[in-house]
């Protein structure tokens, strides 16, 4: 069947105006004040916040910016942060519901074992990336603890492992996670197994080789992706570093020779710090203060879906920073929001500069004073849509 051009180009013409319509329609902007807002940054006093089309349009004094907007909200004593970002969470896998998330102040988060999606989400919804199943040894961690049902991928190869890494990336995979866990460390809550339905394992699980974990490091950065590890102790550790992998999920819950963590520190990689999650491990917090005084550096998250971790903001995640790797309150701000979102590599996410994604909270009161705030936002916006609004009441 064939369409004269004319009628196409006028059904063009018509869907044009139609999607400009509603773009214009979404456009009002809207002026945020506040006593402090942080903006992933600094913390600055007499700044007001101006969103337009889900982005930051201007971040000025507020004199600066008076009259840019008919839609202004005046929070008061309250402080304005950009929102917080998750690197270590199970959304998926323990089915946890991501509009509670959100409206507790978690904007963006990293699923890391669960099924592997594109990323999605930033919109008014939770911005959700993913690393799909975690690559594991046959009968590896975490398979005997979990079972291998969408959250673990056996592999028993180099060329499978180069294979499954493709995979999960083609899925949409933002960055490759695997396990080397033996099991069994003192405190560990997968040592205990309180919170899954299978038992302890008897004996040590099967770890990866290292000749696995380098072709699979290779093959992740051949396509310009990390590798992130489940490591709790030495062996784990060793293999880790010796095979260059760049980020560990989690502190180690073993006390780790120091000399290792040297080396660990030498190569740049990050911890993702799960400080609360694993607060009864023996080692975690000797580890953490070696790591912060070697220079180490280390990401937020908190492990979502944890039994003992709140659906959102972890507040005791923001002070065990404090305690345990030494952070001043802005340090501890700043990893959760621009140095997350620097190294997620969206740009701007996790600040409130000119062009960011318009991801915010608020909180009343000074959020610095006080983290427990956090985990109760009078203000969640995510990409300029207002998802919790409890100023204007
Ligand atoms: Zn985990």
């Amino acid at each position: 069947m064939k369409i004269p051009l004319n009628l196409l180009s006028r059904l063009l013409f018509i869907l044009c105006l139609f999607s400009s319509t509603f773009v214009i329609a979404e456009e009002t902007p809207l002026l945020l004040h506040a006593a402090r807002v942080f903006d992933g940054n600094n913390m600055r006093t007499n700044t007001s916040v101006l969103i337009s089309n889900g982005k930051i349009a201007r971040i000025d004094s507020r004199d600066a910016l008076k009259n840019t907007a008919s839609k202004v909200i005046d929070l008061g004593d309250a402080t304005i942060l950009a929102g917080f970002i998750e690197l270590h969470a199970h959304l998926d896998f323990q089915h946890i519901p991501a509009d509670t998330v959100l409206r507790h102040g978690i904007t963006t988060l990293r699923d890391v074992g669960g099924s592997v999606h594109q990323p999605y989400g930033g919109d008014g919804s939770l911005r959700v990336l993913t690393s799909g199943q975690i690559i594991t040894a046959p009968d590896g961690y975490p398979i005997p603890n979990m079972g291998a049902d969408n959250i673990a991928i056996p592999v028993a190869s180099e060329a499978q492992a180069r294979q499954t890494v493709r995979d999960l990336i083609n899925g949409g995979a933002v960055i490759i996670k695997i396990a080397l866990e033996p099991g069994n460390e003192a405190g560990a809550p997968w040592s205990s197994g309180h919170h899954h339905a299978h038992a302890k394992p008897p004996h040590a699980m099967p770890l990866l080789s290292e000749a696995i974990v380098r072709a699979i490091v290779d093959e992740a950065h051949q396509h310009s992706r990390k590798v992130t590890a489940h490591l709790a102790e030495s062996k784990g550790v060793k293999l880790a570093v010796n095979a260059g992998v760049d980020e560990w999920a989690h502190i180690p819950c073993d006390a780790i020779p120091e000399p290792l963590l040297k080396k660990a520190a030498a190569q740049r990689v990050k911890i993702v710090t799960t400080f609360d999650t694993l607060s009864k491990c023996s080692g975690a917090a000797h580890n953490a203060h070696i790591w912060s005084a070697l220079g180490g550096e280390f990401l937020y998250g908190a492990e979502i879906a944890h039994p003992d971790i709140p659906w959102g903001i972890d507040a005791q995640e923001l002070n065990l920073m404090m305690h345990l790797a030494n952070m001043k309150p802005l340090e501890v701000l700043r990893t959760v929001t621009s140095k997350a979102g620097q190294y997620l590599n969206i740009p701007l996410l996790g600040t409130l500069q000119v062009g960011a994604p318009a991801d915010l909270i608020a909180v009343r009161g000074d959020a610095t004073q006080n983290f427990k705030l956090l985990e109760y936002p009078d203000l969640v916006m995510s990409g300029g849509k207002m998802v919790v609004n409890y100023f204007d009441k």
